[in-house]
């Protein structure tokens, strides 16, 4: 008989939590305009509004914070974490930046023009944003695949070859700076990118001359799915799926908030000397100095740490097993969640949840009010309201899908909290037939409405 799975971390240190009533969240969440952004944290029980910068670092990440070195200029904290970057990741140049969006701000200042085209797999929104800023395209060159939550598909976040062929051929060589592979494919359910494919887009960008980079805040579970689900990886590292994952890229951005373990941080690394010392008059207007880019030491040293920790095998494993852990116990319940499960969410499936309930009235959004009235729970609309109106006939853009994404933050809670978040989205899903109503908009702001966005209750 096989032994049961158990985490390979014990716990040092604890913060609590309140379990507030039911009536407490009522009253609070109509002050917050049932509006989960403008909820107090400590009126949330369980926080899976994202996992980004709100892991828990390792007791090694916390003594390297002790050692940090503050020097303005050439300090070891930069020579540590330029280290990591080399041994892990591969590359030879790197700039430090605050978060991943800067990162996104420093490169394509330096790289994209307007009217420019830039391919890639369902580009994240502050990705995205940064292109549209310039008046530049994203061009969406997913698999069709992808648009299917109830499809199984290993590497659902893969490019369609197809797909990007054409862009390539369509437009001239220099209106195209460069290609961007987002792993894991966070706007497609946080889905997987397989080697073949890195490799593939590789052979395809060579063909054309043009740069492929890298948004990699989930590149080490991405490396896990390859090892989980590609033939021929299964008896490869982490690091050694890592190395090879980053042999098809000439650069890379990085949201070290979400798999390298720190609360705050990224960067961007590649391998042209030429790149970098552009990029470097960039970061330097808008970042910091090169060895520190809006990073403290000791900042760079607990990223160092993360980097090496986040592509440990027994960490991406206990991770992901608790994804998968609470996955399963909602598919178990016949709460409909997009398949297969991804790296760091679930997705539940808000129009197979709540069929009856009007497009109109924000499906995904009454699903995620629901799961706070009921458990105190803080997941995140990823619908009607996050498409925002139209720019020109500011008419609301209904996406195919409405979702409600429940992030896991790393090494930070529990199965039991897995399973009392089951059992919650298990007993609204029971009693889903008593909804009648979803949800009215009071007031928006014209543009990233879902952070502001006042709601009623539709009676
Ligand atoms: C989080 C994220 C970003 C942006 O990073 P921030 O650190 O939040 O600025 C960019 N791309 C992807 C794929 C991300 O997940």
């Amino acid at each position: 008989m096989s032994l049961p799975y158990a985490e390979p971390y014990k716990i040092k240190m604890v913060e609590k939590i309140y379990r507030s009533t039911r009536a407490e969240r009522e009253k609070w969440i109509k002050k917050a305009y049932y509006n989960l952004f403008n909820l107090k944290s400590n009126q949330v029980y369980i926080d899976l509004l994202t996992d980004s910068g709100t892991g828990a670092m390792s007791d090694k990440q916390w003594s390297e914070m002790m050692i940090g070195d503050e020097s303005y200029a050439g300090a070891s904290s930069y020579y540590k974490m330029k280290n990591a970057i080399k041994d892990i990741l591969g590359f030879d140049y790197f700039l430090p930046t605050h978060q991943g969006r800067a990162a996104e701000n420093v490169l394509f200042s330096t790289i994209i023009k307007k009217g420019n085209i830039v391919p890639g797999n369902s580009h994240f929104d502050t990705t995205k944003g940064h292109i549209e800023f310039r008046k530049a395209k994203a061009i969406d060159c997913t698999i069709d695949e992808a648009f299917d939550t109830t499809k199984n598909h290993p590497f659902k976040g893969n490019l369609d070859l197809n797909k990007l062929e054409d862009v390539l051929k369509k437009y001239p060589r220099e209106k195209i700076p460069l290609i961007i592979v987002t792993i894991t494919n966070n706007s497609s359910g946080g889905q997987p990118v397989s080697m073949k494919n890195l490799r593939e887009v590789k052979l395809l960008a060579n063909k054309y001359a043009i740069p492929v980079f890298f948004d990699s805040a989930r590149f080490a579970e991405n490396a896990y799915f390859i090892k989980k689900r590609e033939k021929g990886y299964e008896n490869h590292t982490i690091k050694e799926i890592v190395k090879e994952m980053f042999s098809h890229a000439s650069g890379m951005t990085m949201s070290s908030k979400k798999d390298a373990i720190v609360n705050m941080g990224g960067f961007i690394a590649m391998r042209s000397e030429k790149l970098f010392k552009e990029a470097s008059v960039y970061n330097i207007m808008f970042e910091g100095y090169i060895t520190y880019g809006g990073m403290s030491g000791r900042d760079m040293n607990a990223l160092a740490q993360g980097l090496d920790e986040g592509t440990e095998f027994n960490v991406l494993e206990a991770r992901i097993k608790q994804v998968e852990y609470l996955g399963n116990k909602l598919i178990e319940a016949g709460v409909p969640i997009q398949r297969p499960i991804g790296g760091h969410a679930i997705f539940i499936d808000a129009k197979r949840f709540l069929p009856q309930i009007k497009k109109e009235e924000y499906i995904a959004q009454t699903v995620a009010v629901e799961l706070y009235i009921v458990g105190g729970i803080r997941g995140v609309e990823i619908g009607t309201i996050l498409a925002d109106r139209d720019p020109v006939s500011r008419k609301n853009r209904y996406p195919d899908l409405e979702l409600v994404r429940l992030a896991i933050p790393r090494r930070t809670y529990t199965n039991s909290h897995m399973d009392y978040v089951a059992a919650v989205c298990k007993k609204i899903f029971d009693t889903r037939n008593e909804a009648k109503h979803g949800l009215k908009i009071l007031e928006e702001a014209p543009i990233m409405r879902h952070f502001t966005v006042k709601l009623n209750k539709i009676k």
